[in-house]
């Protein structure tokens, strides 16, 4: 599929999530909806929980502090935010931002799979816990962070979400350093689907 194919349809997906009224309590107390923001051909998608107030304002997935961590990390493995794909599993922000209920998360998880059929990453790099357990509901991310796992045919990449490692001195070194082993894993994943095809 060209990039503007793939621009396309995920054009016509965020139209589709408005014309079915997802979850229109929450629509009702936010601002917009937060669909998701970089690059629609990039072998790395990234999955947050839901919009902050910052996001919520300006409609584009981690632009607040959580966000610029990520940036930070992303540089660190010489990637900008063009490179890669970003959304959350819930596009509307909740209320105060507290967590998204789980009624929330499965309203929206079809949208969220269809966004990844349309982008076909590599890896899906989930952050925190939300995210990761829409995916890989019986794992804890306090054991399984930054170790891929593959489940029905996608690899993904645990990691705790930067928002609960801003200000953890502990778990930001624990992120920074699984976050640094994206290139290989990436490199694995490409290496292993060549010798299989
Ligand atoms: N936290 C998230 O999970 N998503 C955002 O978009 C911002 C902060």
């Amino acid at each position: 599929m060209s990039s503007d194919d793939k621009q396309k349809k995920l054009e016509e997906l965020k139209a589709k999530i408005l014309a079915d009224g997802v979850y229109t309590d929450l629509a009702a107390t936010a601002t917009q909806l937060v669909f998701g923001d970089g690059n629609p051909h990039a072998d790395i998608v990234f999955i947050g929980e839901a919009p902050g107030k910052n996001e919520d304002l300006q409609g584009i997935p981690f632009i607040g502090a959580a966000g610029k961590f990520l940036n930070e990390m992303l540089a660190t493995i010489g990637l900008k935010r063009e490179d890669i794909y970003i959304t959350n599993i819930v596009k509307y922000r909740p209320p105060n931002n507290r967590d998204p209920l789980p009624e929330e998360k499965e309203a929206f998880l079809p949208y969220l799979q269809a966004q990844l059929e349309i982008i076909q990453p590599t890896i899906v790099v989930t952050l925190g816990r939300h995210s990761m357990n829409c995916f890989l509901p019986d794992l804890q991310i306090s054991k399984v962070h930054g170790q891929p796992k593959r489940y029905k045919g996608q690899v993904y990449l645990p990691l705790f979400h930067p928002a609960a490692a801003l200000y953890n001195g502990g778990m930001r070194q624990t992120l920074i350093d699984d976050f640094s082993k994206i290139p290989a894993v990436i490199n694995m994943i490409k290496t292993a689907n060549t010798l299989t095809n």
